[in-house]
C-alpha cells in the first residue's frame, strides 16, 4: 500500500474534473489561442478568456488585470524584477518583506539588493506572523514596495495582508502579495484584498502545474509601473510574452471555479481531519510550530521533543508521505529560515515536520505517527 500523501502543501493531485477539461485542449482543440486565422485558434482564445475571466470573479478584478505565467515563482520574479525600473527612475529603492517569504521571493530581491536597492526584512512573532506596527514602522517616502505572502507555506500562519492594504492605502507604495497557498482557499478574504499585485499557481489548487497568473492591478488611472522580464511576441499586453499554454491555462481556470464553488465544504473536512490529528497526538508530547487560532485549515506544522523530523519521516515512509520544510527548498536540509525566523530553540526546529491534506483525504494514521514518536524518543 502506499503511504497517505499530506503533502498537500508542496502540491496536490489533480482533481479529475480538471483533467477532463483539459484533456479536449491537448487532443482535439488544438490551437494556439493567438492564430487568428481559423477556428482552431479562436476556440483556443475563448476558452483562454473563459478560464482568465473566471480567476477574476474569483478575485474579484477585472479579466484583463491576470497576467498568465508558469506559476508562483515566476510571477514572484515578474513583479519584483519588473518593478526595478520604476524604482530607479523614481529613486524608490527601499521595499519591505516578511522573513519568512518564499525563496521566490527572498532570491529575486538579492538581486533589487546587488542593483542598490535596500531590502528590509520585517520580523515575525513566535506564532509565525508579522505585526502590521511591524510593517508600519519601517515606512518611508522613498518605499517602492511592500511584498507579503498571505500564508506561510511551511507552517500555514495567515499574515495580516488586509490590515497591511489598509495601512497603505493612499500611501503610493505598492503592495504584492504571495497568494500561492491561499488562492482559491481564503476565498472571501482574497476577493475584498485591496492589493496592486497577486501570485497565485495552479497546483496547490487541484489544478495543473506549470501554470499560475500575476494578477496586475490598474488601481489608479496610472501606467502600472511593472517592466516585462522576457520580450518577444507581446502577449498578456507585453507582460509576460511567449505561447499560451491553453490546456494547462484552462485547467488553472477549471481548478479556481471548482474551489470557488467547494472552499467552504473543503474547509470545513480539513478542519475535522485537524482536529482528529490534534487530538491523536495529545497522547505524546508535542509543540504546534505557528499560532493555531491563524492557520489555514488544512496544515499544521508539529514538533516532536526529542524525535528528529529525517529520523520520523523515515520511520513513517511506508505510512505518511510528509516535509520537514518547503519542497523547493528541502534538498539543501538547511534549517527552515521560517522556523528560525520565528526563534524557535534548535531542537523544536530538528523535530518539525509539516502535516497537509485536502479533499482526498479522509484519515490521518495517527497511530502509526503516535508510535513512531514513542519509538523514536531519545
Ligand atoms: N510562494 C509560496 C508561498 C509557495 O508556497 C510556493 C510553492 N511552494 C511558491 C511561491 C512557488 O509556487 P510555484 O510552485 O507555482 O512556482
Amino acid at each position: 500500500m502506499k503511504p497517505v500523501y499530506l503533502d498537500y502543501n508542496a502540491t496536490t493531485p489533480l482533481d479529475p474534473r480538471v483533467f477532463e477539461a483539459m484533456r479536449p485542449y491537448y487532443q482535439t482543440k488544438v490551437g494556439n489561442a493567438g492564430s487568428r486565422t481559423h477556428a482552431y485558434g479562436q476556440e483556443a482564445k475563448n476558452a483562454v478568456e473563459r478560464a482568465r475571466a473566471e480567476i477574476a470573479s474569483s478575485l474579484g478584478c477585472e479579466a484583463r488585470e491576470v497576467v498568465f505565467t508558469s506559476g508562483a515563482t515566476e510571477s514572484n520574479n515578474l513583479v519584483l524584477l519588473g518593478l526595478i525600473s520604476h524604482g530607479m527612475s523614481t529613486s524608490r529603492k527601499h521595499v519591505l518583506a516578511t522573513c519568512i517569504e518564499h525563496k521566490s521571493v527572498l532570491e529575486p530581491l538579492d538581486k533589487l539588493c546587488a542593483l542598490g536597492f535596500e531590502v528590509e526584512l520585517v520580523p515575525v512573532t513566535a506564532g509565525g506572523y508579522a505585526e502590521p506596527d511591524a510593517v508600519r514602522h519601517r515606512l518611508r517616502r522613498d518605499t517602492l514596495l511592500v511584498t507579503m505572502m498571505h500564508a506561510n507555506n511551511e507552517t500555514g500562519v495567515l499574515q495580516p495582508v488586509t490590515e497591511v492594504a489598509g495601512l497603505l492605502a493612499d500611501s503610493g507604495v505598492l503592495f504584492h502579495v504571495d497568494a500561492a497557498q491561499t488562492f482559491g482557499k481564503q476565498v472571501d478574504e482574497l476577493k475584498r484584498l485591496d492589493c496592486d499585485f497577486m501570485s497565485i499557481s495552479g497546483h496547490k489548487i487541484y489544478g495543473p502545474s506549470g501554470v499560475g497568473a500575476l494578477i496586475v492591478r490598474r488601481r489608479t488611472s496610472r501606467r502600472v509601473p511593472l517592466t516585462p522580464i522576457m520580450y518577444g511576441g507581446g502577449q498578456e499586453r507585453g507582460f509576460r510574452p511567449g505561447t499560451l499554454p491553453v490546456p494547462l491555462i484552462v485547467g488553472l481556470g477549471a481548478a479556481a471555479e471548482l474551489a470557488r464553488k467547494e472552499y467552504r465544504e473543503r474547509a470545513a473536512n480539513a478542519e475535522r481531519l485537524k482536529r482528529r490529528l490534534l487530538m491523536a497526538v495529545a497522547a505524546v508530547d508535542h509543540r504546534i510550530n505557528g499560532d493555531l487560532a491563524r492557520t489555514q485549515s488544512h496544515v499544521v506544522n508539529i514538533s516532536f521533543p526529542g524525535v528528529d523530523s529525517e529520523a520520523l519521516m523515515l520511520a513513517l515512509n511506508s505510512e505518511i508521505a510528509i516535509s520537514n520544510g518547503a519542497a523547493c527548498t528541502s534538498s539543501g536540509h538547511a534549517p527552515s529560515h521560517v522556523l528560525r525566523s520565528m526563534n524557535l530553540p534548535d531542537d523544536q526546529i530538528a523535530s518539525a515536520v509539516r502535516f497537509s491534506w485536502g479533499p482526498g483525504v479522509s484519515e490521518v494514521p495517527s497511530a502509526a505517527l503516535v508510535e513512531a514518536v514513542l519509538r523514536l524518543r531519545w
